[in-house]
């Protein structure tokens, strides 16, 4: 077979078998298949979709294209967590080093920001002098010495991922399933991690808008990472409205810190806890999600955990003085602060809205090549269901580019009001089985 007649294949909805998708991916990844018939296959598989054994003999040819982490050096289970993104999500910056103090060894690697939604690496690289480039060595010396890393892929892993994420990127062909999972998934087999939480985000914000969409998703990924023997839970989050309250990098930073210190927002704190009890389950710390909530509690309560970040923060070459006197940071004053219109409530503060407007203030990139502004961001104080008075500031907006008035105006857009109260959004849905079965809700602290 060539590369036309796989297409042809695909197109028609026929499987794959996993010599046919080799071709195409070992030929991409070696320049013998050109960007143009790689695109006509991904808008195949984006509109014909892929079974589940294509979808691992894909994930599979595209860990085979780099080479792997070992991190068999680093004793316990290791357990990384990832987001299918989304705004104002700082999670993981909180949740590598807070986990690690329980005694699970996190490796994560992490990504930048894409389209609307944030990237932990461009939040790390907010605080002044952080490394996110990694080599293979000293990502798996820094777990095994501090118990936790964040870096960003290097060159030679998953060298196909980054190919195809470049071109789906600019060919409308990211939102498809299979090729989500088999993306996430040869990233975290080649990074060695043990086991893995997936935090899969749901509503206005995420990538797969539809309900009935994003828990397919969710299922697909703990099948696949489950086939690639990656022991992997998903739980469904609330992403209709910003994460916590803090946008944009530094912003971001110092929110993760507060958290860090027991000062975190109870939205934000839902979800590092829903995620975090089931990362010391998997890490055979606890017996119950609910016992790993409850073991996390006292950790951050006690300082260690910021004690921890601060570690990793120079241990990565970072400025840790300013992540604990943020007061040095050189971020400039807020440029204006949104006002309420009227007295009521907030009926909504819609996540994709709020994600767009900060990538024009410099929280993100409109094309590959932009730079972000780390000090670029939006500190909300009203979200859904809270009380407000004409007049009263809603939000803080921090920007170095023009044109105050439409930034207003499209934030303005994004929230909703009412008359009458409005209750506030639970967080953290429930867990997703390899069956589409959703569990107990995250909000239970016994969930499990
Ligand atoms: N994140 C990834 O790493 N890949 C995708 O395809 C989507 C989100």
């Amino acid at each position: 077979m060539n590369a036309v007649e796989i297409i042809s294949k695909k197109r028609e909805g026929r499987p794959l078998d996993p010599d046919e998708i080799s071709l195409m991916v070992d030929g991409y990844v070696q320049n013998r298949v050109p960007d143009y018939q790689m695109s006509a296959f991904l808008m195949a598989v984006v509109l014909r979709g892929m079974t589940p054994d294509e979808t691992l003999a894909l994930t599979r040819t595209m860990i085979a294209s780099g080479s792997s982490i070992d991190l068999s050096s680093v004793p316990g289970v290791k357990v990384d967590k990832h987001s299918t993104g989304g705004v104002g999500d700082k999670v993981s910056l909180i949740l590598a080093p807070l986990v690690a103090c329980a005694g699970v060894p996190v490796p994560m690697m992490a990504g930048r920001g894409l389209g609307h939604s944030g990237g932990t690496l461009d939040k790390l690289e907010a605080i002044p002098g952080f490394c996110t480039r990694l080599s293979k060595d000293a990502f798996v010396r820094q777990v095994l010495e501090i118990g936790c890393a964040i870096a960003g892929q290097t060159d030679d892993i998953v060298p196909a991922d980054k190919k195809m994420y470049a071109l789906r990127d600019v060919t409308g062909t990211v939102s498809s399933i299979p090729l989500i999972c088999a993306s996430i998934l040869s990233k975290k087999k080649a990074e060695g991690t043990d086991a893995l939480v997936l935090d899969v985000k749901m509503g206005k914000g995420a990538f797969l808008p539809s309900r009935g969409e994003t828990k397919l998703l969710a299922q697909s990924l703990v099948e696949l990472g489950n086939r690639l023997g990656i022991r992997t839970e998903a739980v469904l989050t609330n992403m209709d409205q910003p994460l916590g309250h803090a946008v944009g990098n530094w912003l971001e930073v110092l929110e993760a810190g507060n958290a860090l210190q027991g000062k975190g927002p109870g939205d934000l704190m839902e979800v590092v806890f829903a995620l975090g009890g089931m990362m010391l389950l998997l890490g055979g710390k606890v017996r119950t999600g609910g016992e790993g909530i409850r073991a996390l509690h006292p950790i951050l309560e006690s300082g260690q955990a910021f004690e921890k970040f601060l570690s990793m923060v120079n241990s990565q070459g970072g400025d840790a003085i300013v992540v604990e006197r943020p007061d040095r940071y050189p971020h400039s004053a807020p440029r204006f602060a949104l006002k309420s219109p009227c007295s009521g409530f907030v009926g909504g503060l819609n996540a994709l809205e709020v994600g767009q407007l900060a990538v024009m203030l410099g929280t993100g990139r409109m094309k590959q090549e932009d730079s972000v502004d780390p000090s670029a961001g939006i500190v909300f104080y009203k979200k859904t269901g809270d009380g407000v008075q004409a007049g009263e500031t809603l939000a803080d907006v921090y920007t170095h580019r023009g044109d105050i008035e439409r930034f207003s105006q499209r934030l303005m857009k994004a929230y909703s009001f009412s008359e009458t109260p409005v209750s506030k959004p639970a967080m953290a849905e429930g867990f997703v089985d390899a069956n589409g079965t959703i569990g107990i809700p995250m909000s239970n602290p016994d969930y499990s």
